[in-house]
């Protein structure tokens, strides 16, 4: 027979057993529901953190693919001739090459078979010869200069005037000359600055480039009297607006690339294809963009590379290079007004792209290519805000672009690449050019027309 404080004791057990019972279920349900899929959900959180997965596919860049079916040539250099008596003219004839194309030495620089004879009868320009094809040739053949009406001094200060923002009707005025034969020059002198820009503009060793696009407007509409966003919207529908796509260089304020078409993907491949020609091969800069996603693809194709598969998944994947750097700036607008801005990074870690900039004293931005388009709207007519010169055709708008970058570039000294004054040296005012360091003077207009970049690469 139990005790009767027994009875109690149990009694009591049961009380605080349902007890406990009842606060553990209590905790159970408050708890989030565990994924009837483990799986699954480790995908989830891998794609909640941002993390690119990388593609079963490399988009293609198809002006790569082009080049790449090219037979690739090697130029083999005639030896070099060392003058027998006397000083080498190497100097005054450095950049000079023999333009007959029978001679073994055409192209060729450097390699002593030129020499200057001086000015014939007192001319503007000196005579060349080169030894090895005895032939005596002027230096400006092979130049616009060549067999001109028009003396070389009034052709480059005419060309100086339209690499500034003048019309071609001004342009003849101010020269006096007929406007047509202001145009031929323009188109002469485009075909040229194009070859200049290319042979020199090679091998750059940057840190970022910025990327941007503006509209021009073709014979259609008088700028200026719609707001950008208007202009944007009514001329898309009637296809007659143009898009300059630039890129530049921040701290050199050097304009890297430029291209015009539409505001299309194709030509989003076109300058991020012609920026990652004129980089240093295996140099990847810091890409910063408005938020335009068609950047995306093109920077993904020129640096990236395969990856095995990783656990998971069974093809490689193309991913962005390790040290690939994207941010955008996303600005939205209401109107005229920007009425929100936001940073994303698309390849590479937001807090890696701010430590980038940091040293310089910056913030992720896109300032630097949105100065560089005022200053275009300045050089190239038909561009500006408020202009009496439509563009006439996109040909005609990339001629004038052609001669604003070169212009930009090695002829425009600009204030904010001034170094200041030393003990030793005075102050020294740069171009984009000299502060990016593929020259160390600033050309004249003149001079840029009268250099003959060689037909072939060859080392210099
Ligand atoms: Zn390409
Ligand atoms: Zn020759």
């Amino acid at each position: 027979m139990p005790e009767p404080w027994m009875r109690d004791v149990v009694f009591l057990l049961f009380v605080w057993l349902i007890g406990y019972h009842y606060q553990q279920w209590c905790l159970i349900s408050a708890m989030p529901k565990a994924h009837p899929h483990p799986l699954k959900a480790k995908k989830k959180v891998e794609k909640a953190d941002g993390k690119f997965q990388g593609l079963t596919k490399k988009p293609v860049c198809v002006e790569c693919e082009q080049a790449e079916q090219l037979p690739a040539v090697t130029y083999l250099p005639p030896p070099l001739i060392t003058a027998k008596r006397g000083r080498r003219k190497s100097v005054e004839t450095g950049f000079q090459y023999c333009p007959d194309e029978k001679c073994r030495y055409h192209g060729w620089i450097g390699r002593g078979n030129m020499s200057s004879n001086g000015h014939p009868n007192q001319g503007p320009h000196r005579q060349l010869y080169c030894r090895v094809c005895k032939s005596y040739f002027t230096e400006t053949k092979g130049t616009l200069f060549y067999r001109k009406r028009y003396s070389a001094e009034r052709i480059g200060q005419a060309i100086t005037a339209l690499a500034e923002g003048l019309g071609i009707r001004a342009v003849g005025r101010v020269f006096n000359v007929e406007p047509k034969t202001v145009l031929v020059w323009l188109v002469e002198a485009a075909e040229h600055f194009e070859v200049f820009n290319t042979y020199m503009t090679r091998n750059l060793e940057i840190e970022q480039v910025q990327l941007d696009e503006l509209y021009g407007v073709i014979r259609a509409y008088q700028a200026g009297e719609l707001n950008e966003v208007e202009v944007i919207a009514k001329l898309d529908k009637r296809r007659r607006s143009v898009w300059l796509w630039t890129a530049m260089d921040p701290l050199s304020k050097f304009w890297l690339a430029s291209e015009t078409g539409g505001r299309t993907a194709q030509s989003a491949w076109k300058i991020v294809h012609k920026v990652a020609m004129v980089l240093k091969k295996g140099l990847v800069p810091l890409f910063l963009t408005d938020g335009n996603r068609t950047y995306e693809q093109p920077i993904l194709s020129h640096y990236g590379e395969w990856r095995a598969p990783e656990e998971g998944q069974r093809k490689p994947r193309w991913v962005p290079l390790p040290n690939l750097l994207y941010a955008q700036v996303v600005k939205k607008r209401r109107g005229r007004r920007i009425v929100s801005v936001s940073k994303r990074a698309v390849f590479g870690a937001l807090t890696h792209i701010k430590e980038t900039l940091t040293p310089h004293g910056w913030q992720i931005n896109t300032a630097f290519v949105e100065r560089l388009n005022l200053t275009i709207r300045q050089l190239v007519p038909g561009l500006g805000r408020r202009v009496n010169t439509l563009l006439h055709s996109p040909e005609r708008l990339a001629q004038q672009v052609c001669l604003a970058q070169t212009y930009y570039n090695f002829c425009l000294p600009a204030s904010s690449l001034k170094i200041a004054s030393t003990a030793e040296r005075g102050a020294q005012i740069r171009t984009p050019a000299m502060a990016i360091g593929i020259t160390t003077h600033i050309w004249s207009v003149k001079e840029v027309l009268l250099f003959r970049p060689p037909p072939f690469p060859q080392e210099s």
